[in-house]
């Protein structure tokens, strides 16, 4: 029997990289999902072999009527949901310092990482107390525990901004059976990294902060997500999770 036999989860971004690698764990392991994303033919693609256990909705979480229909799309297909899992997230490559990342990228940022999450919280969460209690998983980084000389800024402010919302939810909602946690990925594989990546100076200098001598992949997080979402971490709240190879234990 897997390990999420029963549960209902929404997972959004679900169209790539981590969301998609969780839709299909999640799948495995028995939970059925409503795989949300922008990118409606990538999260077609997502489902596609999930034979019906997973069904893909396209919209963004900045606009709250999509947001709305993502949770509908819960109730509707399988009756409850147990499990809000906001991963949808952004990163432009032209954040940097505060000192030149523009007005538009700050809104952006701000936009799909905070307030997308939020709406999906202020519609998501009274499903969860409806279903009796249930999981609120957040996806913000590390990079808003430590500093960083290759800066990201409007990211790593969104990310902050997500660990605190995050508290405020465990502590709000704990009453009720809905816990709140926040994992903080280091650097994984995906198609969010890649273009980083692509650059071999920026590759070095984060390989070189990493104990375990390579990047993540997007099954190391969705593990942790696994336990989030399941009953066995049931008296785990307001918890900022780190999975990042020892990266934010590196002070050499
Ligand atoms: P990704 O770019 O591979 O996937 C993100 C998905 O979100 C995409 O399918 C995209 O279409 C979707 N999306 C973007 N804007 C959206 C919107 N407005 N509404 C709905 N969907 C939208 O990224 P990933 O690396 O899998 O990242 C997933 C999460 O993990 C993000 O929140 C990211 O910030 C976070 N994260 C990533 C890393 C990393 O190194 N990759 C590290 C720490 C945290």
């Amino acid at each position: 029997m897997g390990r999420l036999e029963g549960k209902v989860a929404l997972i959004t971004g679900a169209g790539s990289g981590m969301g998609r690698a969780a839709t299909q764990r999640f799948v495995r392991e028995g939970a059925c999902v409503v795989a949300a994303d922008i990118n409606g033919e990538a999260v077609d693609q997502t489902v596609s072999g999930t034979d019906g256990k997973a069904v893909a909705v396209a919209g963004d979480v900045t606009k709250e009527a999509d947001v709305a229909r993502f949770v509908k799309t819960a109730s509707d297909r399988f009756g409850r949901l147990d499990v809000l899992y906001n991963n949808a997230g952004i990163f432009d490559e032209a954040d940097e310092s505060v000192l030149t990342t523009s007005d538009a990228i700050w809104d952006r940022t701000m936009a799909i990482n905070v307030k997308g999450l939020a709406f999906c919280c202020k519609h998501g969460i009274p499903e969860l107390i409806k279903a009796g209690g249930g999981s609120v998983i957040n996806i913000a980084s590390f990079v808003a525990l430590v500093g960083c000389t290759v800066p990201q800024d409007a990211y790593t402010a969104s990310k902050g901004a997500v660990i605190a919302l995050t508290k405020s939810l465990a502590v709000q909602f704990g009453p009720k059976h809905v816990r709140a946690n926040a994992i903080c990925p280091g650097p994984i594989e995906t198609p969010l990294m890649r273009d980083l990546l692509k650059d071999e100076a920026k590759k070095r200098v984060r390989l070189n902060r990493i104990p375990m001598g390579r990047f993540g992949q997007a099954d190391d997080v969705v593990s942790l997500a696994v336990f989030l979402a399941s009953d066995e971490s049931t008296w785990t709240n307001g918890a900022a999770l780190v999975v990042d190879g020892g990266i934010t234990s590196n002070y050499f």
